[in-house]
């Protein structure tokens, strides 16, 4: 062998062993063991110069040295320690509390570049029990046919006393109360399968009914409730004697919600003709939920004791009370109109109301812990409600749009048949998988015990942005029939429901600027939340020996993440492990890859940014992205592996794992283009992109056969909306569509006769209908087949039908009490002056301008 081959052949024992080291995570003893076997070996067998001999040797030492943990802790760990300890940026309690919120699950995986796959696999799949699914098939079956759109928005502006009446009845309101207190004691997966239910048929009664099962008095109670207010209010909150609501936010303080100026002040008062010490509140509150109707109100306003009677604080911070809406003081009735969604949404004020001290949820023990108490809460909370709505609303839109597209045709075509149309229908139904696949996976996470803060917020922004994606193309897919307003149109109020979802329970840009990715990097990193802990350690031998360790860990951690980056990347991660050998694999290995990138880019961010990197929104936003794709993709693939790995599903699998990945990259690739240190972006994009970007987003032949999947009756179409209400009756547009479409697919065949004959010139015309008569007497078709034909035309027109008013039926206000318009004065007459030139054509411009505004 020459020597330049042997040369070669350790040069790739050294490098290569290094990253097969780093790659496997090989802990940092035995990587040492192994690379001095090697460096001996060297010494040996090598016969390279003695001057290399002796830098390898010399690089060796530096491996060597953080195994003697004595020397390592002194010489390394102390000094950064101490100046650690400096930089630490100051975090207020609001802060500290978000971030200590829930717990981490599957984020944390996918945080540390190696997701274990066998943990997420390790979830059973979620599953109704027997008296859950008598719920959805019973009370929640029937509360969707009682609910009529056009009635509840137009007509009432609020749901019918039936209706209210119907859901109290049934207890929709108790979903999340134990059967002790006369709830229904529901999963979190059967909570979201009944909203998902009643967003697909009426956004109003699904923003009513989420709301009391979300974060709300009874969830509070539950939580931190002391017994005795938990014997007072839970029972008449299950039996919906009491309508709660939660007042959290007021005019100054909408997204910075902990900044609110509400006060409770702690003094002595008349409480039912006695002295006693209670609290003074004084509140004015905006865009409360149920807040109109409500018999209890949950409030947030920040707790003073002035006079120490409670304690030796003077102020506590923020807490949380129930307060009757009856007591004295109390303001409640007045409604909001969310965007033409009238569901029960008000302010609120209070003046002076004087309450006991034990309306403090938990009592006086829990004053000052109410934002704790509502972060902790939203961990879950956010992971429900609202993705619920917007993967309902999604399941109907898909269902709707799908059949709509086969059955409207233009150029004598059904318009699904057209591929414009088509990659709007492929986007319905792909996004509407991801929301339903995120929604269960982690719904059923959260029945095993977790609390995944970071995951809720993930579902929270990106099913509501996913809901408004598929809510915007339904509505191009629908053209005219999505746009006029009337009892036909099954879509439009949905559409304008969208902000909502993404303004409520942290707006949106919030949620992705600040949050995801802002709570994510310290709660889910494996290292920096122990080296925070341990840097605030007032014990500070005890924080030097845990600084020490995550210290260690971290570099090691980092080390690995750039070879598996540089790996995975180079190779297409086509060697990494995953845990199934099906379809989907590469989807798996796919999603390692990016976890290593996203690891690295994100220690990086965190290690040349610092707490910067809070204020650098749009990186840290993107760095969120990065996350939400990889999460989102993995809930996709166990929603696969969940509903018994369907062959026919794959192409919505395919479609929404590519397009979140490609998603992912995309977003990488804008974090190192605007990462503002040019040199480490350099060196990033070398071990992220060794190849360049190479990953593609679905191919158009995936978007057919999702369009085929999504338009064709059968079993994938049922189980995109599954939990939708389809049920075949009158007005219910989703059971109408659908019969429609079967019927399309059964007289298709006559259809194609009639084309023929028109061909062949046997008949004329240009519509079915009168198609039809002329087929009949050409004995194109039988009297049998006309029938049918007929019938199916009349229900295709009365799907695409829209409704038309007289003036007078729109207008709120009847033309004969409209005040009339006050007659114009003329205007007076300027006695012509005289003006220069330019000042004519100024005053010439200004006229012809309030013209035109005018006409305007
Ligand atoms: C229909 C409806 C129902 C509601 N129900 C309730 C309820 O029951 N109880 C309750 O307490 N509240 C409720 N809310 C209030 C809701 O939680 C707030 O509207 C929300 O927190 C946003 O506050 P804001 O509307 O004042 O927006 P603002 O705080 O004024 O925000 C405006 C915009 O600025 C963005 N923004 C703000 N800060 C940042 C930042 N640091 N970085 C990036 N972007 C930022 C926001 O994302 C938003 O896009 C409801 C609201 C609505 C519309």
């Amino acid at each position: 062998m020459s020597g330049l081959i042997v040369s070669l052949l350790w040069l790739l024992l050294f490098v290569g062993g290094g990253i097969y080291l780093a790659y496997q995570r090989v802990d940092l003893r035995t990587s040492t063991i192994a690379v001095g076997i090697a460096v001996l070996a060297y010494w040996i067998l090598g016969d390279g110069p003695v001057l290399w001999k002796l830098v390898l040797t010399a690089l060796y030492g530096l491996m060597v040295v953080p195994n003697l943990i004595e020397v390592r802790r002194e010489k390394i760990a102390k000094p950064l320690f101490e100046i650690y300890r400096k930089m630490l940026p100051s975090m207020s309690d609001t802060e500290r509390e978000a971030l200590e919120a829930g717990n981490v699950w599957w984020d944390g995986e996918l945080f540390s570049g190696m997701p274990e796959w066998d943990r997420l696999m390790s979830y059973p799949a979620p599953k109704l029990s027997d008296e859950e699914q008598a719920f959805m098939d019973g009370p929640c079956e029937e509360l969707c046919r009682m609910l009529d759109d056009w009635e509840i928005s137009h007509e009432l502006a609020d749901l019918p006393k039936r209706v209210w009446d119907y859901i109290i009845e049934k207890k929709f309101f108790a979903m999340i109360i134990p059967k002790q207190y006369g709830g229904l004691e529901f999963s979190a997966y059967a909570n979201s399968c009944v909203l998902r239910k009643i967003a697909s048929r009426n956004a109003t009664a699904g923003s009513t009914i989420g709301v009391p099962n979300s974060l709300g008095p009874a969830e509070l109670l539950l939580h931190y409730g002391t017994d005795e207010q938990k014997q007072h209010y839970l029972p008449g909150l299950a039996a919906g004697t009491e309508i709660p609501c939660f007042a959290l936010t007021s005019p100054h303080a909408g997204s910075d919600a902990a900044s609110l100026i509400d006060s409770g002040v702690i003094c002595k008062g008349d409480w039912q003709g006695k002295e006693i010490t209670g609290i003074r509140l004084n509140w004015d509150k905006r865009y409360i939920t149920l807040a109109p109707v409500a018999t209890v109100l949950g409030l947030a306003f920040k707790l003073y004791d002035p006079d120490h009677l409670i304690g030796d604080k003077d102020e506590y911070g923020i807490t949380a009370a129930l307060i009757p809406t009856d007591t004295k003081g109390v303001e409640v009735g007045r409604r909001h109109y969310p965007l033409s969604i009238p569901f029960q949404n008000g302010p609120t004020k209070g003046k002076d109301v004087f309450l006991p001290l034990d309306c403090i949820i938990g009592g006086t023990e829990m004053a000052g812990k109410g934002w704790k108490m509502l972060v902790e809460l939203l961990s879950v909370g956010r992971a429900i409600s609202l993705p619920s709505a917007a993967a309902g609303g999604g399941q109907a839109a898909s269902y709707a749009t799908g059949a709509y597209a086969v059955i409207r045709k233009q150029f004598n075509t059904s318009i699904a048949n057209f591929e414009g149309v088509g990659e709007a229908l492929t986007r319905i139904a792909g996004n509407t998988y991801i929301m339903n696949a995120a929604l269960s996976v982690t719904a059923g996470a959260i029945d095993q015990g977790e609390k995944p803060s970071v995951p809720s917020a993930i579902l929270k922004y990106h099913c509501t942005e996913l809901g408004r994606d598929v809510s915007n193309d339904a509505m191009d897919v629908h053209g005219g029939k999505g746009v006029m307003m009337g009892p036909k149109n099954y879509l439009g109020r949905a559409y304008m429901a969208t902000p909502i979802a993404i303004t409520v329970e942290g707006a949106n840009i919030l949620t992705r600027s600040l949050i995801i990715y802002g709570q994510g990097a310290i709660r889910c990193h494996p290292f920096v939340l122990r080296e925070l802990h341990a840097a605030g350690d007032e014990d500070q031998d005890r924080g030097l020996i845990e600084f020490d360790n995550a210290l260690f860990g971290h570099i090691g951690y980092a080390i690995s993440n750039m070879a598996r980056s540089f790996f995975l990347a180079l190779t297409h991660a086509k060697f990494s492990r995953v845990p199934l050998n099906t379809p989907t694999r590469r989807y798996y290995q796919n999603i390692n890859r990016y976890s290593a990138a996203f690891a690295l880019a994100s220690d990086f961010a965190m290690l040349t940014l610092g707490g910067s990197l809070k204020k650098r929104e749009l990186l840290s936003a993107r760095l969120g992205d990065i996350l939400s794709s990889m999460y989102l993709a993995s809930t996709v693939l166990k929603q696969f592996e969940n509903q018994g790995r369907r062959a026919t599903d794959l192409p919505l699998v395919e479609w929404s794992v590519r397009t979140l990945m490609y998603q992912a990259q995309e977003a990488l690739h804008a974090f190192l283009i605007n990462f503002p240190n040019r040199w480490v972006a350099t060196v990033l994009r070398l071990f992220i992109f060794p190849r360049g970007r190479t990953y593609s987003p679905p191919s158009d032949e995936i978007g057919a056969r999702v369009v085929a999947l999504v338009t064709t009756p059968g079993e994938s179409r049922d189980r995109l909306s599954e939990l939708a209400y389809t049920t075949l009756e009158p007005g219910n547009p989703l059971g109408l569509l659908q019969e429609a479409l079967e019927l399309s697919k059964e007289y298709g065949p006559l259809e194609r006769r009639l084309r023929q004959a028109r061909k062949e010139g046997l008949i004329d015309a240009d519509y079915l209908g009168q198609q039809i008569d002329e087929a009949l007497k050409a004995q194109v078709i039988s009297q049998a087949e006309a029938r049918s034909l007929r019938d199916y035309n009349e229900k295709v027109l009365a799907l695409l039908g829209v409704d038309d008013f007289t003036s007078d039926e729109l207008a709120r206000v009847p033309a004969e009490s409209q005040t009339p318009t006050p007659p114009r004065k003329a205007p007076r007459k300027k006695t012509a002056s005289k003006k220069s030139a330019p000042a004519k054509r100024a005053a010439s411009r200004k006229t012809a301008s309030k013209k035109k505004t005018e006409k305007t």
